[in-house]
């Protein structure tokens, strides 16, 4: 798609469309959209602006972040080399340019990503400067526009990355309570943890003419299916037919169709009486060096017989984490509905056509009080695994969840969730079916959700199929789960030069209990019996009830506003500025 310049003159670009040599003046007066064939070519994020916003009307907000490598990540090469690569080559500071600027006169607040900055990846700095863009939207009352090209979260960070879905998305949960708009325009490309999240979970999603969005690239389902793709899959007029976008729009109409939905939304806007807007939530201070147990109001429990949590964590290889953690044999989150719970009836579909088998939903006592507890399902056969899709939910399992977390809240329900999955449905279908909004409508959600969330990760907790069930109050890990941005096999396919460097990457992914908990994404570990959960799944059992009960019963002394306020300081905290401290205390 990119436009290439021919080495003996920087005048002409030959079109990745239609392969016309095109006089490079011409084609930038063009809007960088091919005169011959219409293909648009990508844009950096400097000139996005220009073509977007009104002459004269740029302000940059600051891109000054702390240096970081938060979990020393190296492939074949450290992490820091190719960041320093990346700005040579961009002149950019991050993956994101942001500002606050007007489109035809109306004020807004934008960030713009660029795609040529380490393929446009999500990770802490860049879901920093997006957060502080919806700050400065709701200080100033203005609407918020975000342009997305990205491939995903930021492997080299991690769970980290992978936690910015939760961040960003919940300052764009404070401008929908504020009444206040939120627009994404998708461009080419745009995958992974943007599309299951600030992409999908706004107002409006525009796709530019040409643009590709979805959560699972056509790569990796051609590989998962072994099938062909559909025609035009995942392009923007294929998404418009499937009810994803409101509108498939020409670069050249673009800022007009700006202009037009802000003129809309200020005009609906009452100028004299606004909507009172919600108090900031103060930047609060890291209360415990672990990073565990700040977002708790109360002293937290006495960790139940955790020998890891808090103190000097076991070392203990990435790689054999990842096998115990698929291993067939360990308890899935009905056999814990059985051992941890009682009295589970569990509630079916998603009330839009599905029923998804790989989430289990309903009502059940823990020591006598009611919860809601949601999971993924696996299963000990293969039979029981096909039949559970793996533990992949589909967009109508995600929606599944949706509605039990809402009526737990209507019911003042606390909501417990079991995560064991790999991932997302790598399928054509769950992409037809909108995955990506699916997710990201869930995480907003539960940055949201005014009752309590607990959350354990008892097996496999991969990448937004994981977080779409663990945006919570407090956040448990079994001693031998793994929680990931990506699948090792996945990041060592891309970073290395084969999936066979996997048990290097599991180690570099930094996925483990105590890393996690290291690196506050996780509050506390649930030690497994001396062996492993498999092999004694009723003390395994004990275990996490004890754990779960320890957790969630200061939860409920808690007021709903106060919860709400507080797990939206939890997933704050996961910025660039965070995480630089946490790279340099080390
Ligand atoms: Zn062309």
């Amino acid at each position: 798609m990119t436009a290439t310049a021919p080495r003996e003159e920087q005048l002409w670009s030959r079109c990745a469309g239609c392969a016309s040599l095109l006089y490079r003046k011409r084609l930038r007066r063009n809007l960088d959209v091919c005169p011959e064939c219409g293909e648009h070519a990508r844009l950096g994020a400097p000139e996005r602006l220009r073509q977007l916003v009104d002459p004269g009307s740029l302000r940059p907000l600051s891109d000054r972040l702390p240096e970081m490598d938060p979990i020393d990540f190296v492939d074949v090469l450290p992490y820091p080399h190719r960041l320093t690569a990346a700005r040579a080559s961009t002149g950019l500071v991050e993956a994101v340019v942001c500002a606050t600027a007007t489109i035809g006169g109306h004020p807004v607040a934008v960030a713009v990503m660029d795609f040529r900055f380490l393929g446009g990846s999500l990770g802490c700095a860049v879901g920093e400067l997006i957060t502080r863009t919806a700050e400065r939207a709701l200080d100033d009352r203005i609407p918020l526009v975000l342009v997305t090209a990205s491939g995903g979260a930021r492997m080299q960070e991690g769970a980290l990355s992978l936690m910015q879905m939760a961040t960003v998305s919940q300052a764009i949960a404070a401008l929908r309570e504020a009444g206040l708009l939120t627009v994404s325009v998708l461009t080419d490309p745009t995958y992974g943890g943007v599309a299951a999240s600030f992409a999908t979970n706004t107002d409006l999603v525009l796709a530019e003419s040409g643009a590709r969005m979805g959560f699972a690239g056509p790569r990796v389902i051609r590989q998962v299916t072994g099938r062909a793709l559909p025609e035009g899959f995942q392009t923007a007029d294929f998404l418009l037919r499937h009810g994803q976008v409101d509108m498939v729009v020409q670069r050249r109409s673009l800022r007009g169709r700006l202009v037009a939905l802000l003129a809309a939304t200020r005009a609906g806007r009452p100028t004299c009486s606004p909507v009172p807007r919600q108090e900031p939530a103060p930047r609060r201070e890291r209360l415990a060096d672990d990073g565990a147990a700040a977002a708790l109001p109360t002293d937290p429990p006495a960790a139940p017989a955790s020998s890891e949590a808090g103190g000097t964590p076991a070392v203990r290889d990435g790689w054999d984490t990842v096998r115990m953690a698929r291993h067939p044999g360990r308890p899935t989150t009905l056999d814990y509905l059985d051992s941890v719970f009682d009295g589970f009836v569990e509630l079916h579909g998603d009330r839009l056509g599905g029923d998804c088998p790989a989430i289990v939903g309903g009502v059940a006592r823990l020591a006598g009080r009611h919860v809601m507890v949601i999971g993924h399902q696996k299963g000990h056969t293969t039979a029981e695994l096909v039949g559970r899709n793996f533990g992949m939910a589909s967009p109508a399992g995600h929606r599944k969840a949706l509605r039990l977390m809402r009526l737990a809240a209507r019911l003042g329900l606390p909501v417990v969730t079991l995560v064991d999955t790999p991932g997302a449905d790598p399928g054509v279908s769950a992409e037809e079916q909108g995955q990506a909004a699916a997710i990201a409508e869930n995480i907003l959600t539960l940055t949201v959700l005014p009752t309590p969330v607990l959350a354990v990760i008892t097996g496999e907790g991969g990448s937004g199929g994981a977080l779409a069930l663990a945006v919570a109050d407090r956040v448990l890990m079994l001693e031998n789960a793994v929680y990931s941005v990506i699948s090792p096999e996945g990041c060592a396919a891309i970073l290395w030069p084969d999936r066979s460097a996997a048990p290097q990457a599991a180690r570099a992914l930094r996925l483990t209990a105590p890393d996690l908990c290291r690196l506050g994404v996780v509050d506390e570990v649930v030690p497994e019996p001396s062996a492993a959960a498999h092999d004694d799944p009723a003390e395994t059992a004990l275990r996490l009830r004890a754990a779960l009960l320890a957790n969630l019963l200061p939860l409920l002394d808690v007021p709903p506003a106060m919860l709400v306020r507080l797990r939206r300081q939890r997933f704050r905290r996961f910025g660039a500025a965070r995480a630089g401290q946490r790279a340099g205390a080390r």
